[in-house]
């Protein structure tokens, strides 16, 4: 792919990302009159919802990708422009930044990375396909509610599996910690991966000699790496975990680099990336206008 997006007219700001934060910093953009290019790289985190019941507006639930598409629509429908691309670079420049990728090399005064974050999957047959019926989770904020009184199994390889049980334990009185690789000191049952069976009803757990075990939600418990690379080598700051420290702005350290979603420390909630958008698409529109 390397589109000639130097054919069109300058752009004033360029979102890197097409998930819920991306798509919103682009309504919101697109709103303020701003030339605004989203470069999508690919499905949004979003697009594994099955069914969303903590997005305001929708009592009756949601699921992901129709959420990123009506999203989408919406930042469309008042002139933003999206197209496939993915960045794998940028720096400051002269005037604001210089991004390279798969569209070439593109100038912009200011740029909004919501690149979000990528799960950490386990190898386990048909593990894609149980997250997407809910039978495999990743969330417990999002969806332990839905989860009350089941068979919960928290798979981890590190001391977050037991922070997640503990929090599932206010929805069920049987959760389990399945412990994998060499996690010392952190409780748990010790298991190989070999040992778990996604089933059409749920999980099992066949441990050679021991009775077997079903639960109903296998949550992982294994982290995420957050994307945030390319404002790292630009000389943005970052936390322990490598998401973005951004100041009240959303500005990331780099000057005109501004962060919103998952990949910016703090909650990695659908609510929270679209507010974050909210702020810093406003203060990129007060930037570019000098008054910010
Ligand atoms: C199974 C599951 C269930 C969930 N349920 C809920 C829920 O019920 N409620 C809730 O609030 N949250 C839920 N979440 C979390 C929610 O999906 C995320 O908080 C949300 O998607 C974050 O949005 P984002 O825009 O920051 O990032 P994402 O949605 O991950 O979008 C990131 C975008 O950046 C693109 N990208 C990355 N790198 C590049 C690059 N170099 N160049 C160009 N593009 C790039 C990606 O391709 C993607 O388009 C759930 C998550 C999972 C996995």
């Amino acid at each position: 792919m390397n589109t000639p997006f130097t054919e069109e007219p300058a752009w004033e700001v360029v979102v890197v990302g097409a998930g819920p934060a991306g798509l919103t910093a682009a309504t919101y953009l697109a709103r303020f009159r701003r030339r605004v290019l989203v470069l999508d790289g690919g499905p949004s985190r979003a697009e594994w919802i099955p069914e969303s019941h903590n997005t305001p507006g929708f009592p009756h639930g949601v699921g992901g990708p129709d959420l990123v598409a009506r999203m989408r629509a919406q930042a469309v429908a008042f002139g933003a422009v999206v197209r496939p691309g993915r960045v794998d670079s940028l720096e400051a420049a002269t005037d604001g930044l210089r991004l390279d990728g798969t569209f070439g090399t593109m100038e912009v005064p200011a740029a909004l990375l919501a690149t979000g974050v990528v799960d950490h999957l386990p190898p386990i047959p048909g593990v894609e396909a149980a997250i997407r019926d809910s039978r495999v989770r990743m969330c417990p904020i999002c969806d332990a509610f839905e989860a009350i009184d089941r068979r919960i199994a928290v798979l981890t390889d590190g001391d977050l599996g037991e922070r997640e049980a503990a929090f599932l334990r206010t929805y069920s009185a049987d959760v389990e910690v399945l412990r994998i690789g060499e996690a010392e000191g952190c409780p748990g049952m010790q298991i190989a991966l070999e040992d778990l069976r996604l089933e059409a009803q749920g999980v099992v757990l066949r441990r050679g000699g021991q009775p077997e075990r079903r639960f109903d939600h296998l949550y992982l418990a294994l982290g995420c790496a957050a994307q945030s690379d390319l404002a790292v080598a630009a000389g943005a700051r970052q936390d322990e975990l490598n998401n973005l420290i951004v100041d009240a702005h959303q500005m990331t350290s780099v000057d005109g680099l501004y962060a919103a979603g998952d990949v910016v420390r703090g909650l990695n909630q659908i609510a929270v990336g679209v507010g974050e958008a909210a702020i810093a698409a406003t203060a990129i529109h007060n930037r570019l206008r000098g008054a910010g």
